[in-house]
């Protein structure tokens, strides 16, 4: 196998079938330029939609031997093995290069997976001798691969440009590539910066010009202030978690953005019809690897801006509370950089909520404190007046970051008079479907919480209204309380019964797109529910991705779907008879999670 990289812009393409996979294949080929034309009886929506804008000519009728037409490449991807066979053999026979999904021993080309950032293509191919290797890699290197490489490439092919421009010998040209090279990857944790315009000047010795770069096509990053025409940077709240809490402000920014900077806890509001060339900028906390410095965070955001970019600096809760979010924009601000806030719901409020605490009530909470938990360990900085709110009863106090800090704020407000029976919570995860959380008294709460071993994120509300849990935890009582299942955005209808009985969906666009596998590896996944043959095969690239795990059940509506899912190897397979309705799936998953 030999491989290449091939110019397919205006030359003519052949897709054989009008499912998942067939229109996989169209959307890269057209992405890249090519004419395509796709011939299947019956086809997705998608393909239908494309076909109206005049992206793709559609034939909508089975194959009749028109492989051999002079096209540039074939694919074939239908269902039926014979025809498929059939295709390759029309190709063969008149030597135009021909690909048949899943089915290596009919292909005279084989495709490798790709990771891609910005213009940066990372290709992997096991020459069709194991692409199950190949989806796995490709999931790995989808993760470890950040946004950043993208901006990096970019940079690298300016940077090209003023090396050139400099007319040096070609020695210095090599010294100058490395440079750059070394100065910017980091090779053990895998991620790449921009290097400041400061920084190039120093190594080429010369002022950039970034008109001199050649070849690729990149934007321009002015050095001084004048790049703002048309950026902003909205700092956005995304609510608590639960994707349904972003706000239709939060939502419109977000489609239009051209970069979005997130952090962890936003990550399961980001929409998962998030178009997939708006750049992810990760900078919160995951397993293994430290959150980005609030400096570079801040550094980044007055970059893109200044690449008059659009921004949405997506935080979890509300920007404003608790979050740096002032702080940033402030940053902003000194810097001259157009910026908006959208308010987003707080945690603290939202998540006391969803247990049935409400956090103000006649006669019984008449103020309402938030406060940093965290501050009751720490010694510099302003004091929180433990001794003021401990003696006041007809309050509620919400505590943000307070898992470390509980037993020193439950011995403060001790201490400082307030009765050690007032009720109080602890709420892990709340509005997620990962939420879990225990009520006990003020002095009993820290015991409670190490027993139940909550952790972060969490909050704590202590005051009289906590009481009111026992009676009014609505969400605990949903009969999909706790579920995260993957549903096809197809099936909108489908979803809204599901969430409306308590599971979180993750509804997921063909074809998938970067936003929704962050989604999807935000927390973890208990299943999905599939329809049709051509929605698990669509699936099944994405299992093993993060959030999938081992007790993921896929729940299989008819026995098309089923049968797809068990050939395909997926270990806990559910099958509704053709019959059942959306009534009937509920009730099935309840007993499920609860048998
Ligand atoms: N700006 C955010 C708060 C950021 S501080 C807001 O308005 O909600 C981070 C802290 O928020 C976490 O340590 C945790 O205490 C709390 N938090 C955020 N999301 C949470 C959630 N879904 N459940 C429980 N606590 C949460």
């Amino acid at each position: 196998m030999y491989p290449v990289t091939l110019e397919v812009k205006d030359r003519r393409c052949l897709v054989v079938g009008g499912g998942g996979v067939a229109l996989r294949k169209v959307q890269g080929l057209v992405e890249e330029g090519a004419r395509v034309t796709v011939v299947a009886p019956e086809v997705v929506e998608p393909l239908t939609e494309m076909a109206d804008r005049g992206e793709i000519d559609l034939e909508r009728r089975p194959y009749r031997g028109d492989a051999n037409d002079g096209w540039a490449l074939v694919f074939a991807a239908t269902d039926d093995r014979e025809t498929n066979a059939t295709v390759f053999r029309d190709a063969e026979e008149a030597s135009v290069w021909s690909n048949v999904a899943d089915d290596p021993e009919l292909c005279s080309f084989h495709l490798p997976a790709r990771v891609r950032r910005g213009p940066l293509q990372i290709a992997i191919g096991s020459a069709g001798e194991a692409p199950f290797v190949v989806r796995r890699l490709r999931q790995l290197l989808e993760r470890r691969f950040g946004a950043e490489w993208g901006e990096w490439l970019s940079a690298a092919a300016r940077y090209r440009g003023a090396v050139r421009g400099l007319g040096a010998p070609r020695a210095r040209e090599v010294a100058l590539y490395d440079r750059f090279f070394d100065s910017t990857v980091d090779p053990d944790r895998l991620t790449a910066r921009v290097p400041t315009a400061a920084e190039e000047q120093d190594w080429l010795g010369a002022p950039v010009d970034h008109r001199a770069s050649e070849g690729l096509e990149v934007e321009e990053v002015p050095a001084g202030g004048d790049g703002l025409e048309g950026a902003l940077v909205s700092l956005v709240g995304a609510g608590p978690g639960c994707p349904g809490l972003l706000t239709l402000r939060g939502r419109q920014r977000l489609l239009e953005a051209d970069a979005v900077v997130y952090d962890r806890l936003a990550a399961p509001a980001l929409p998962c019809d998030l178009p997939p060339e708006v750049d992810l900028h990760p900078v919160g906390k995951t397993a293994g690897s430290h959150p980005v410095p609030q400096e570079e965070i801040n550094a980044l955001l007055v970059r893109l801006a200044r690449a008059g970019k659009r921004v949405v600096r997506l935080k979890g809760g509300d920007p404003f509370i608790f979050g740096r979010g002032g702080e940033e924009a402030e940053v902003l601000a000194a810097e001259g950089i157009p910026f908006e806030v959208v308010p987003g719901v707080t945690s603290g409020v939202a998540a006391m909520a969803w247990v049935g605490v409400p956090v103000t009530h006649r006669r019984e909470a008449v103020r309402l404190t938030l406060l940093t938990a965290h501050e009751a360990i720490k010694s510099d900085g302003p004091q929180v007046r433990w001794d003021v709110l401990a003696k006041d009863p007809n309050a509620t106090l919400i505590g943000y970051m307070g898992v470390s800090s509980l037993p020193q704020v439950v011995d403060n407000l001790i201490g400082g008079g307030m009765d050690p029976e007032t009720p109080a919570v602890m709420v892990e995860q709340g509005t997620t479907s990962a939420q879990r959380h225990v009520v006990a008294t003020l002095a009993g709460l820290p015991a409670a919480v190490e027993k139940e071993g909550l952790g972060p994120p969490a909050l704590f509300a202590i005051g009289p209204t906590v009481g009111h849990a026992e009676t009014l935890d609505w969400v605990a009582r949903l009969p999909l309380a706790g579920q995260r299942l993957v549903v096809p955005n197809s099936r909108k209808e489908l979803a809204a019964t599901l969430e409306a009985a308590g599971a979180e969906i993750v509804l997921l666009p063909l074809p998938v797109t970067p936003a929704a596998r962050v989604v999807m590896g935000a927390l973890p996944l208990t299943g999905c529910v599939t329809c049709t043959a051509p929605e698990v095969d669509w699936l099944d690239e994405e299992r093993g991705g993060s959030g999938w795990n081992d007790n993921f059940v896929a729940w299989c509506m008819g026995p098309e779907a089923a049968a797809r899912a068990r050939d395909r190897g997926w270990p806990v397979v559910r099958e509704l008879v053709g019959t059942a309705d959306d009534r009937e799936l509920v009730a099935r998953i309840a007993g499920n999670a609860h048998g």
